[in-house]
């Protein structure tokens, strides 16, 4: 026995939250800390907005869930928000973003089948990827230890190294249905796939008649200062998935589609029990009523750059500790040169919380609403803890190293 109860799956830090306003997170003991990783990219509006309070107490009162067999006006309002402010046509609502990703992997193989191809069912996939952790997830993201010991590997994915347009190329057969791919890989270490690069993705998706599917779980819903992460690059998917942000802190994902994409989807082929249910959707609809507001992207790009300007300062002031800062708008990565749960451990001593990825990374993804003065109080606080993990300085200033 280890002592408690649950699954030993989650290496645990030693710290719970009583309660959370805004960018804060209130611990038990009543120590205040800088929340920078916002449940990994989830809390977008912080905690406890006003609004997404109000309008899931609202919904509370009135109607939890009723099954997909109904009309759901909450449902049916969100999908055409998204619809409208988007490449898409088309909306199906999950629980979560593997499950939003297992749609859209689902949709990209039945288009192909709807369309006469039920041969062709392979989909692209990149190194160092994350898409979850279902089976065909896992599968999809490819990496050895999240598939190790769950027996067969689902078949049906290729994967290349990140962002090489001649790997996929070389990789496409007739069997090939779509390309997956992150815009900016969260968990493999906010690694941005360029402009230019998904531009050439999608000529080459056209070009051999694939699909370009686009995992947007944690890029999208306003992270990088545009609703979705791809809308810088000019061009558009088939198929996106998003969670994560959308709810703000309440459970739930989508997978968009553009009306052709989504063909093979007919009545009975897919489906779930909890997914777009009225608490789920009130508390959507909210987000995106603060999202859509005049200017909120434009802020949200401007905050990212004083972030990532701040990062490149501390940067070149300990480059003993910091190897590079990348990634965009609020969604940037600190890759470091000291292991990066030293400095994770140094800046929870200085009271602001981040979240490791690969390659040596922490992850800074505050949530949307986080003020400049927060993020120049967020800024002293990584310096302190840059300057306790430095070698060179070796804790000066009397500051305790690690401990
Ligand atoms: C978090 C994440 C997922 C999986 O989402 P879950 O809600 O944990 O299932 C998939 N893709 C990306 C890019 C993610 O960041």
């Amino acid at each position: 026995m280890s002592g408690s109860a649950l699954y030993d799956t989650y290496a645990r830090n030693p710290l719970a939250f009583e309660r959370g306003e805004g960018v804060w997170l209130i611990a038990e003991d009543g120590e205040r800390y800088l929340d920078f990783a916002a449940g990994i990219a989830v809390n977008s509006l912080g905690h406890a907005h006003p609004h997404l309070v109000a309008a899931l107490v609202g919904q509370a009162g009135k109607l939890w869930h009723v099954s997909n067999l109904y009309e759901i006006p909450g449902q049916s309002r969100l999908g055409e928000r998204l619809v409208e402010n988007s490449f898409a046509d088309k909306a199906f609502f999950t629980n979560s973003g593997a499950e939003a990703l297992e749609c859209a992997i689902k949709t990209a193989r039945r288009y192909h089948y709807a369309k006469g191809a039920e041969e062709r069912v392979r989909i692209i996939t990149f190194e160092g990827a994350f898409h979850g952790r279902t089976m065909a997830t896992i599968a999809a993201g490819g990496q050895k230890k999240y598939l190790e010991g769950f027996g067969p590997k689902m078949e049906g994915f290729d994967q290349v190294p990140f962002g090489d347009l001649k790997a996929v190329e070389e990789a496409v057969t007739p069997e090939t249905a779509a390309v997956l791919v992150e815009p900016i890989q969260g968990e493999g270490g906010i690694r941005v796939l360029s402009s230019s690069v998904l531009r050439r993705l999608r000529e080459l998706c056209d070009k051999h008649g694939l699909l370009l599917v686009l995992d947007e779980v944690q890029s999208g819903v306003g992270r990088t200062g545009k609703l979705f992460a791809h809308e810088w690059s000019g061009i558009t998917p088939d198929i996106a998935a998003i969670a994560k942000g959308i709810g703000g802190g309440f459970p739930m994902g989508a997978c968009l589609a553009t009306e052709e994409a989504a063909s093979g989807m007919v009545p009975g082929v897919h489906g779930t029990t909890f997914g777009g249910n009225p608490l789920a959707m009130a508390v959507g609809n909210a987000v995106l009523d603060i999202l859509l507001e005049e200017d909120f992207f434009e802020a949200v790009a401007r905050k990212g750059l004083q972030l990532k300007q701040g990062l490149m300062a501390l940067a070149d002031r300990y480059p003993d500790v910091v190897e590079e800062i990348r990634g965009e708008g609020l969604m940037l990565g600190i890759r470091c040169k000291v292991p990066n749960t030293d400095l994770q451990k140094a800046m929870r001593e200085e009271k602001i919380l981040g979240a490791p990825a690969g390659e040596n990374v922490v992850r800074l993804l505050p949530p949307l609403i986080v003020s400049e003065e927060e993020i120049s109080n967020a800024l002293e606080r990584l310096e302190s803890a840059m300057r306790a993990v430095s070698p060179g300085t070796d804790g000066a200033d009397g500051e305790e190293k690690g401990s």
